[in-house]
C-alpha cells in the first residue's frame, strides 16, 4: 500500500522502516483496545484441503466447535458436489460465497464450482497412479538437494524458464492425467495460487466487480476492502530470500505451476454433465481462456508465491486454550503491514 492510499480516517501511515521494507506508524497516541483496521476479507486465502468439509468456506466457522463432524451444505450439488471443494455452515454462507464470485452483479458465481471440480478431478487422477508416484518429475531431479549458495536470481530465472518449456499440457494428452504426486502442502498452495489468479481475472474482466471494493458495513474502525491485484503486488516480493533459505521449495513451486497449467488446460474440454445458459457459458470460457493465458508463463504464479512468505496470516480456530488449530492461511493485504511484513 502506498501511503497515499491510506485514507484520512486511518489512525496510521504506511512508511518505510529503518530496517527495510515498510510498516504501520501511528499518527497519534492510540488508546488501548481501539480497533484500528477492519479488512472485509483476505485478498487470497485457502482452507486446508483436509478441513474443507469441517470449515465453512465463507465464514471459517469450524464444525467441531458447533459439535458437528462436518458441514452439510455443499457448493455444488449432484455429480460436482464432492469435487466442488467447498462446504458451508449454512445456506446463507453458500449464497454469500457465490455472490462473492459474481463477476457481474446478478450473474451466477457457479463457474467457480466448475473450476474447483476440474482441480479435484486432476487430483483424483493423481491419487490413482500410486504405482508410479512422481513418474513425471524427471525434469526436476536436478533441483534435488541444491544448496543455498547456488540460488541466485539468475538461477531462479533459468529454473523457471526450463519449467515453462517442459510443461506438457493436459490437452496435448489423450485424457486428463497427472503423473507427479503433490503433497498436502503443495495441494493447498496450488489452491491458494489458483484463488489469487481467479481474483485477478475477475478484476480484469470487470474492474467494477462487486467483490473488489466491498467493505464490511457492520465493521468498526478504519474499514478497507480485500484489496486489488495492484495492492497485493505492492507487498514485498520475498521469492529470492525465501528460496535461498528453503531451496527444496523450488521444485515444489514448479510442480504447483505445472499442476495448475494442467487444471487450466482441462477446462477447455466440454463438460457433458453441466447445463449452462449462454451467458454463463461465455463467462466460463472467458475465465478459462484467461486462466490458461495467465499460466502460459510462470510470472503471475511466482508473483503470488513470492508474496506468500512474510505476508500471510494463519487462519486459526477460536479455541482459547492451547489446543488451537491452524485451519488455513490468508493474505490480508492491508493488515500485512502490522505483522511480519517487511
Ligand atoms: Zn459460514
Amino acid at each position: 500500500m502506498n501511503p497515499s492510499t491510506v485514507g484520512s480516517a486511518a489512525l496510521y501511515d504506511i512508511l518505510p522502516t529503518s530496517y527495510g521494507g515498510r510498516g504501520a506508524y501511528a499518527r497519534q497516541t492510540i488508546p488501548e483496545g481501539t480497533l484500528v483496521l477492519s479488512c472485509a476479507a483476505p485478498y487470497v486465502h485457502v482452507i486446508f484441503w483436509k478441513f474443507r468439509r469441517e470449515v465453512c468456506a465463507w465464514c471459517f466457522e469450524y464444525a467441531f466447535e458447533s459439535g458437528k463432524n462436518k458441514w452439510s451444505v455443499r457448493l455444488a450439488e449432484g455429480a460436482h458436489g464432492e469435487g466442488s471443494g467447498a462446504w458451508f455452515c449454512s445456506q446463507e454462507c453458500r449464497d454469500a460465497y457465490l455472490c462473492e464470485h459474481q463477476v457481474f452483479e446478478g450473474q451466477s458465481g457457479n463457474w467457480r464450482a466448475e473450476i474447483n471440480a476440474s482441480f479435484a478431478k486432476l487430483l483424483s487422477a493423481m491419487a490413482k497412479d500410486e504405482k508410479h508416484p512422481n513418474a513425471g518429475s524427471g525434469t526436476l531431479t536436478y533441483l534435488d538437494d541444491i544448496s543455498k549458495d547456488v540460488v541466485s536470481q539468475e538461477f531462479l530465472e533459468k529454473a523457471w524458464t526450463l519449467a515453462k518449456d517442459s510443461v506438457i499440457d493436459g490437452h496435448q494428452k489423450r485424457k486428463a492425467e497427472w503423473m507427479e504426486e503433490l503433497n498436502e502442502f503443495e495441494i493447498d498452495t496450488a489452491r491458494f495460487v489458483l484463488e489469487g489468479l481467479l481474483r485477478k481475472i475477475i478484476e480484469e474482466i470487470n474492474p467494477v466487480a462487486p467483490l473488489l471494493d466491498h467493505v464490511d458495513d457492520a465493521a468498526l474502525g478504519y474499514r478497507v476492502s480485500a484489496g486489488r491485484w495492484a495492492d497485493f503486488m505492492a507487498l514485498q516480493d520475498n521469492e529470492l530470500s525465501f528460496i535461498r533459505a528453503n531451496p527444496y521449495m523450488l521444485p515444489c513451486q514448479i510442480r504447483i505451476y505445472r499442476f495448475l497449467r494442467n487444471v487450466a488446460a482441462n477446462l477447455s474440454k466440454p463438460h457433458r454433465s453441466r447445463e449452462r445458459d449462454e451467458k454463463e457459458n461465455a463467462l466460463f470460457q472467458q475465465i478459462a481462456d484467461r486462466l490458461r493465458e495467465h499460466l502460459s508463463s510462470p510470472e503471475y504464479v511466482r508473483a503470488l508465491l513470492g508474496r506468500d512468505p512474510g505476508n500471510v496470516f494463519g487462519i486459526w480456530d477460536m479455541a482459547t486454550d492451547d489446543g488451537s488449530e491452524m485451519l488455513g492461511w490468508g493474505a490480508f493485504v492491508f493488515a500485512s503491514y502490522y505483522n511480519h511484513s517487511t
